[in-house]
């Protein structure tokens, strides 16, 4: 921060659209909401309208519910004109749940990353009844705790395909450095990454709007998580990487329309806020770490909360992430617990 404008995020809206209603946020841009059976109960779509049809952004879970809710605000709020295109941020279950739907059964088209796209079609055909040896190698490493790991070891898996529809062949690609035109509006894609890999961002050139999906959240923070499908991966170098880019392009008068909780002003600090939390997360860690630890050890220093059970998996990938990130900056070592975890150890002399 410089000083000179105070810091302050603002919600002009307090409360959310009712379900199945819909809140013009601005000129020919609508925000619903649709449910999630999970601690974080919504997520936020936006109907932008084309003229002769709407461009929507993000779709929800593929569920019976979420479809008639969709039908009815079809026939509602977005007043029985098509949806001729579906754009998704990110491959994540609550957002591109029903895009293969809305291809399918409405004709529309499907503009996404390349590789949100290439990972929503890989993970629709990994069908799993138990979880495979490699996610048990991925718990046993992070630490996960015996009982939870046994438990979980018998247990059907979440399924990306129990709640995202079958996706047809065929996508538009959108990329860094790009533009869409959606709504009335030019917008610039911006790529994030951290969340998701390869999140798509889109920043108004006519007005102040911002679509950040989850890769920029306010009242919470976008979770950035480590999975058995990359390992050693460092997402958190890449939440970092993008949103110091975003930096520039941020303004007071930014509306930002995020993926979850409620649209915000403030960008330029919310993003400085952003960062300083996970650098202020990695300089605790970095002193909780001077004993060995466990990945899934790192909680109470990570989250200073109670994490329940609801959010064990969440915060475990997110130990994970910020633990992986300390090791490949060269700041921690880490070597092999009796029980087959990674122990991770502050290095001699790194002082953060
Ligand atoms: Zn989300």
């Amino acid at each position: 921060m410089d000083g000179t404008t105070p810091p302050v995020i603002r919600y002009p809206w307090q409360t959310p659209p009712e379900r199945r209603q819909a809140i013009e946020v601005a000129e020919g841009v609508l925000w619903m909401r649709l449910p999630l059976p999970m601690k974080l109960d919504h997520v936020n779509v936006y109907a932008l309208d084309d003229g002769d049809g709407w461009t929507i952004i993000d779709t929800g879970f593929d569920s019976k519910l979420t479809k008639g809710i969709w039908t009815d605000l079809m026939n509602g709020p977005l007043a029985g004109k098509p949806v001729k295109r579906v754009v998704i941020t990110h491959h994540h279950p609550d957002h591109v749940g029903l895009a293969g739907w809305f291809q399918t059964e409405h004709g529309a088209e499907l503009v996404s990353t390349r590789t949100s796209w290439l990972f929503a079609r890989m993970l629709l055909l990994d069908d799993q009844q138990l979880p495979p040896p490699e996610t048990l190698e991925f718990w046993r490493s992070a630490g996960m705790d015996a009982d939870i790991l046994a438990q979980r070891a018998e247990e059907k898996p979440f399924n990306y395909a129990d709640i995202v529809a079958p996706m047809p062949l065929g996508f538009t690609r959108v990329q860094q450095g790009g533009t869409i035109r959606m709504g009335g509006r030019t917008w610039d894609v911006h790529i994030g990454n951290g969340h998701a890999p390869e999140h798509a961002t889109f920043w108004s050139r006519d007005d102040n709007l911002v679509i950040a999906g989850d890769q920029i959240l306010c009242s919470i923070s976008p979770n950035i998580g480590v999975y058995a499908t990359e390992p050693e991966a460092d997402p958190l170098a890449g939440w970092l990487e993008a949103c110091e880019r975003f930096l520039p392009l941020a303004r007071e008068d930014q509306l930002v329309l995020g993926g979850h909780k409620l649209p915000f002003t403030g960008l330029p600090f919310r993003l400085q806020q952003l960062i300083e939390n996970h650098h202020g997360a990695l300089r605790r860690l970095q002193e909780y770490l001077e004993v060995p630890h466990a990945a899934a050890a790192c909680f109470p220093t990570l989250f200073k909360r109670r994490i329940g059970a609801g959010e064990y998996g969440l915060a475990l990938v997110e130990a994970v992430a910020h633990v992986n990130h300390l090791y490949h900056a060269g700041l921690v070592s880490r070597s092999r617990g009796d029980d087959g975890a990674w122990m991770y150890q502050t290095r001699a002399g790194s002082d953060g």
